[in-house]
């Protein structure tokens, strides 16, 4: 998508800081951390978000997941959170599929 700034992330057209990249997806800094870990979890290719998941494409979500377990692992954050919105009324700013893993602190309490 022409104008879509996480696929530019995601083709490395704009800077972001990189934890982990593969041929599907890329994990990234929130640049305005809600927690003290907060990362972005966004598949290269194009989704507008979680409405847009479906039996052809779903793969990309199994993987996600395979991610953010093994990079919380890797990384010793034990207790986390998986959060995505779906929709402006959701909280959804970026169009583009993402998912916020956070983590680090006490977040119990989030809805
Ligand atoms: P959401 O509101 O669920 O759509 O989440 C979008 C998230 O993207 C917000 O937490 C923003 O802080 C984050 N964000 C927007 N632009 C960038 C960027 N260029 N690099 C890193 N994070 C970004």
């Amino acid at each position: 998508m022409a104008d879509c700034v996480f696929c530019k992330i995601a083709a490395g057209e704009i800077p972001s800081k990189t934890l982990f990249e593969d041929e599907l997806v890329r994990v990234f800094y929130d640049i305005e951390p809600k927690a003290p870990v907060h990362w972005l979890v966004i598949p290269k290719a194009h989704l507008s978000g979680a409405a847009d998941i479906n039996a052809e494409n779903s793969a990309v979500v199994a993987h996600i997941f395979e991610v953010i377990a093994k990079l919380t692992a890797a990384e010793g954050v034990k207790e986390y959170r998986v959060v995505t919105n779906n929709g402006p009324d959701a909280g959804q700013s970026v169009f583009h599929l993402h998912f916020h893993v956070l983590g680090g602190g006490v977040l119990g309490g989030m809805a």
